[in-house]
Formats: structure tokens, C-alpha cells, sequence
């Protein structure tokens, strides 16, 4: 009925959008309640240092072990977590999952392994962010050069005044700060300079065809000269391929993270692959 409804008229109320209203609603209900009921949950992905042959960090991403729908991934619910102002107490909980997890495989006799969490934009108007990270790095007992946040251009970057002062409070904790999917976001350049970074990670965007075209090699190529003039460490993403591998290596990429060595795993999985030196390199 829903879509004979030409010109302009306003749909709000067709049981089509009434459903899709009140299923919004009911996962945001049960997000409310994800925490408290222990339903979320973080994946780790290595990321590999070429020159060493090493894992030299993970990323933790996040999931949500819903009960009836399975395992979901944060693109189907992260937006509504921002929007609804849940992203603050789950970034919170995720920094802390993921220094106490960092701080267990450490312990377990990877010294300095790095853990990489991303945070939204949003975490960033919290007055107390730095103060947070702070405690989460004293509870845990997390050395803080081992946290790395990952920004992106187009949330944290795009409003530099409001948010120099936060990254330098927070990188003066001794915590590393990097840049996500560098080069997808329509921000300037300029900030590179501003921003106390030591980071970049390539966008897998550039990373999907640089085997196939010459404008991606480019681009990347680009991108690592970009970081090394700055002195900054550049990382690339979505490393599916021998190939894609093999052009960064030569390309001298740092740091590389992709399917090609690991999908994003559980800890307990990712224990076994520390455990079998599974990722070939
Ligand atoms: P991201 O930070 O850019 O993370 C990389 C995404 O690419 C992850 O998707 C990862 O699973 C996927 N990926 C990794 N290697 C490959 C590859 O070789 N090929 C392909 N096709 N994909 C690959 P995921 O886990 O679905 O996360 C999506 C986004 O959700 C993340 O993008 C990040 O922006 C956001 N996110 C994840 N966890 C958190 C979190 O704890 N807090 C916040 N605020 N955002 C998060
Ligand atoms: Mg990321
Ligand atoms: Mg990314
Ligand atoms: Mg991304």
C-alpha cells in the first residue's frame, strides 16, 4: 500500500513504517539492556608488523551477541548507539574489555602488544573522557603507550578547535591516537599537523584494487610517503591478498591488517593462533 503513495505525502503511519518503527525501537530497548545482560562482546584482529614477522597489535571491534538474532556486527547497531547517547556507557566498557584483555595476553608473555579501539565522535563531548581512559589504564595496569584510540577523519577531524584540546590531554597520558580509513574523509590536510598523531591507517578502500590499478598503487604509495615525511607509522586495512600484500610490503607499509592473516576472532581463538603462529607473513 506504502509505495502506491506518490508525490509528498508523508508515510509516518502505514504499517510497513509502523513495523520498522517499533522493531527500532525494540532493538533499542534491548541495546539499553546489552551491557547489564553481558551480551556484547569484542573480536580482536592482529596486525602485523611485515619487517619482524610479528603480531605487534590487535583491534578490538565490537559485537553484539543478540538473543535471537546471532552475532551482529556494528554497523547494524553503532549508529543508533550514537545517536541514542548508549555509545558512552558501551565505549566504556569496551576500553576497559579491551586494556583488560591487552593486559592478559601480556601476561601472558606478549610484552607490549598493542590493543587498537575505536571511538565515535561522540565519546569526545564526554568531559571526563581523558579522565576515564585514565583510570581504565591504572585499574588495568595497562603500560599506556600499549592503547592506541582510533579516530576518523570525517567525525573527530572534521571539528579540530573543539577537539585539540581533548586528544593532547589524552595523549599526554602517553596513549597513541591514529587516524581510521585515512583518505575517505573530506577534511584538510591541515589538521595532520595539528593533531598529535602517530598513526595512520590506509582505508581499504585503496587497498582492494592496488594490485589491479595503478591510480590505488599510487594513492597509497602517496599515503605511506605522506606518514613517513610526518613520522608517523602508517598502517593498511582489508589485506585480503597475497598480491595486496606484496605491493605494501614493497610500497614499505609499516603495519598491515586484513583477512589475508586473520579475521577479526574471538580471544580464545586468538590465543590459539598466538599459540600456532597460525598468520603467515
Ligand atoms: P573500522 O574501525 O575501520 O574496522 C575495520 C572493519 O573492517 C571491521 O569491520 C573489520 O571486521 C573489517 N575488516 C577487517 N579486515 C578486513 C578485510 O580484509 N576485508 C574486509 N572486507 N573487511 C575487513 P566491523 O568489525 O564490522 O566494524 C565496522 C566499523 O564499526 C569499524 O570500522 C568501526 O568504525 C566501527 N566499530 C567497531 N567496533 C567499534 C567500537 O567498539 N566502538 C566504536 N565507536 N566503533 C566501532
Ligand atoms: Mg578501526
Ligand atoms: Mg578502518
Ligand atoms: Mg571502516
Amino acid at each position: 500500500r506504502a509505495k502506491d503513495n506518490g508525490g509528498n505525502s508523508f508515510q509516518f503511519y502505514t504499517p510497513v513504517m509502523h513495523d520498522a518503527a517499533l522493531k527500532r525501537l525494540q532493538l533499542e530497548y534491548q541495546l539499553r539492556r546489552a551491557i547489564e545482560l553481558d551480551e556484547l562482546t569484542l573480536h580482536y584482529q592482529p596486525q602485523v608488523d611485515l619487517r619482524h614477522g610479528t603480531i605487534v597489535g590487535m583491534e578490538a571491534l565490537i559485537r553484539w551477541n543478540h538473543p535471537q538474532m546471532g552475532l551482529i556486527t556494528p554497523g547494524s547497531f553503532i549508529g543508533m548507539a550514537e545517536e541514542t547517547g548508549l555509545i558512552l556507557p558501551i565505549g566504556i566498557w569496551v576500553l576497559r574489555t579491551a586494556c583488560l584483555q591487552a593486559k592478559k595476553w601480556q601476561d601472558m608473555g606478549h610484552d607490549n602488544l598493542r590493543i587498537a579501539v575505536n571511538l565515535s565522535a561522540r565519546q569526545f563531548v564526554q568531559t571526563d573522557l581523558t579522565e576515564t581512559i585514565a583510570d581504565i589504564l591504572q585499574q588495568t595496569g595497562l603500560p599506556p603507550h600499549c592503547l592506541e584510540i582510533e579516530l576518523t577523519e570525517s567525525s573527530v577531524m572534521a571539528d579540530i578547535e573543539r577537539h585539540l584540546l581533548i586528544l593532547h590531554a589524552i595523549k599526554a597520558l602517553g596513549v597513541h591516537l591514529s587516524v581510521d580509513d585515512f583518505g575517505t574523509g573530506h577534511s584538510s590536510l591541515a589538521y595532520l599537523k595539528r593533531f598529535p598523531i602517530d598513526t595512520l591507517k590506509i582505508d581499504r578502500s585503496f587497498v582492494r584494487d592496488i594490485a589491479l590499478h595503478q591510480d590505488d598503487a599510487s594513492i597509497v604509495a602517496t599515503i605511506i610517503a605522506l606518514g613517513h615525511n610526518l613520522h608517523l607509522q602508517v598502517i593498511a586495512e582489508g589485506v585480503e591478498t597475497e598480491n595486496q600484500m606484496a605491493v605494501l610490503r614493497a610500497q614499505g607499509c609499516d603495519q598491515m591488517q586484513g583477512y589475508y592473516f586473520s579475521k577479526p576472532l574471538p580471544a580464545e581463538q586468538i590465543e590459539a593462533l598466538f599459540l600456532d603462529q597460525q598468520i603467515t607473513v
